[in-house]
């Protein structure tokens, strides 16, 4: 059975719910500045948060410009990054990066899409995090997070990332787009997670279309009324 779309209801409860249980809600990657957010954003393609802020932890004391990440020439990156995963492009993507940064922009991040979809090493997922979380622009990176979250509830359903992506910027009432980025990867991460969904402690499971998560504990006697 293919999930139906979710309402404008069940949309606005889906979302003030989870604005209720994290109200600020944040990467889990560090940061100070929309550079070291662009680098750690790179690093951690096909890696995991936790290993990239090891390494961060140790680079960003020592290099958090693109200067000076520029002097440290990509062996020097690379003793500080060669724990993370694809080490040596990332490494070769982030010299070639903070060149561009420090010969056309004074060493700043640029805040349009096209601008920062022409660097090495950056596509667009990692544009729309940069664009959302340092510059505030309502822009939505799908991850498998949120690919898997907005398929499976109907609150975006798409056969690919770019569908789902436009769906969600569509359908997510404004008040809630800025944040709704996070919300969705940490309810995908710890909630709504891949194999065995904990749809039984889910807070959003009354308004969630998912025909299977009776079957992961979702209580059939919750019902929310005036959804449609
Ligand atoms: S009820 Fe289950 S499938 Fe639906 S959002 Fe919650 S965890 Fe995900």
């Amino acid at each position: 059975m293919s999930t139906k779309n979710m309402t404008k209801k069940q949309i606005q409860i889906f979302f003030e719910r989870l604005r209720e249980q994290r109200p600020n809600p944040q990467t889990e990657l560090n940061y100070t500045s929309p550079f070291e957010l662009l680098i750690a954003v790179m690093l951690s393609a096909q890696a995991t948060d936790v290993s990239v802020n090891k390494a961060t932890d140790k680079l960003y004391p020592i290099a958090n410009t693109a200067q000076s990440i520029l002097n440290l020439g990509v062996d020097g990156l690379k003793e500080y990054i060669k724990t993370i995963g694809l080490y040596n492009s990332k490494a070769e993507n982030v010299i070639k990066t903070c060149r561009i940064l420090v010969e056309q922009y004074q060493g700043q991040v640029p805040e349009t899409r096209k601008e920062l979809e022409a660097l090495p090493g950056v596509g667009r997922k990692t544009a729309n995090v940069v664009l959302n979380t340092a510059f505030g622009q309502p822009t939505m990176a799908v991850d498998t997070h949120i690919f898997r979250v907005g398929n499976r509830t109907g609150l975006a359903v798409g056969k690919n990332v770019l569908e789902v992506e436009h769906r969600l910027v569509k359908v997510i009432p404004k008040e809630f787009i800025i944040d709704s980025h996070h919300w969705l990867i940490l309810h995908g991460r710890y909630c709504c997670i891949a194999r065995k969904p904990k749809c039984g402690e889910c807070i959003v499971s009354d308004v969630c279309n998912w025909p299977d998560r009776f079957e992961f504990g979702a209580a059939k006697m919750i019902k929310t009324k005036n959804l449609s």
